[in-house]
């Protein structure tokens, strides 16, 4: 799984649309919005997505004509997403393939672990993403961070930039460049954003966060996150 492909959401209400792109954008995800079926297969050829969001009435057709295109071609997980509490829509959906389905209006934070749970089922098995650093371990699938084997609760900015740091394992990271990578352009000058976010960072992933071992500093020139013996690692 790549965490820079994006969700698609094939969605023809812009408020809908809008909403789960803010929540999924919250939790690191990537996102594209299609708000057809014609814009939705030239983004599935361009974009290859991690995972759609699919609503069923869609102004140029039926939804579930494209879980069929979809599926015979690629098992890229697809949640049906529909305003009708009728049954048999969401039968014929997943017979044709789909992978799970949610009713709306729905509960952001059930769709959060919808989303969660659709990606280990389809991405776990097939590859074993995962940084490795002396007693932390970043699973990239499950977007997870253990310390000797521990869960660290990490807010989503918190899990980008130990991702950035990690990816970039030894090199001396800019500030201006963390920023830009992690918050994206036009923040290169939030420092005090950065140094926020390290703090908070140290203090779940160091024993000591005021002695760190992982994330040192480099005086008035940026950060680096050192990982000595074990080189980190990306299994693909
Ligand atoms: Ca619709």
């Amino acid at each position: 799984m790549n965490p820079n492909e994006p969700i698609l959401i094939i969605e023809d209400d812009e408020a809908i649309a809008k909403i789960l792109m803010i929540s999924l954008q919250e939790f690191g995800y990537k996102t594209r919005h299609a708000p057809d079926l014609a814009t939705a297969r030239r983004e599935i050829l361009t974009h290859n997505p991690l995972l759609m969001i699919l609503d069923l009435g869609l102004p140029d057709g039926d939804g579930k004509t494209l879980i069929t295109k979809v599926r015979k071609q690629s098992q890229t997980p697809i949640l049906v997403l529909s305003a009708r509490n009728d049954e048999k829509e969401i039968i014929v959906s997943l017979d044709l393939g789909a992978d799970d389905y949610i009713i709306k209006p729905f509960s952001t934070s059930e769709l959060q672990a919808r989303i969660r749970s659709m990606l280990r089922r389809t991405y776990a098995d097939s590859t074993h993403e995962v940084l490795t650093c002396h007693a932390l371990q970043m699973n990239l699938t499950k977007r997870e961070v253990l310390r000797e084997g521990v869960l660290l609760k990490l807010t989503p900015t918190e899990y980008n930039l130990l991702y950035y740091l990690m990816k970039n394992a030894n090199r001396v990271l800019p500030y201006k460049q963390i920023l830009k990578e992690v918050w994206g352009v036009g923040y290169q000058h939030e420092m005090q954003y950065l140094r926020t976010y390290i703090n908070s960072l140290r203090k779940k992933i160091e024993i000591n966060s005021t002695r760190p071992h992982y994330i040192t500093t480099e005086s008035s020139i940026g950060y680096r996150f050192l990982c000595h013996n074990t080189a980190s690692k990306e299994h693909q």
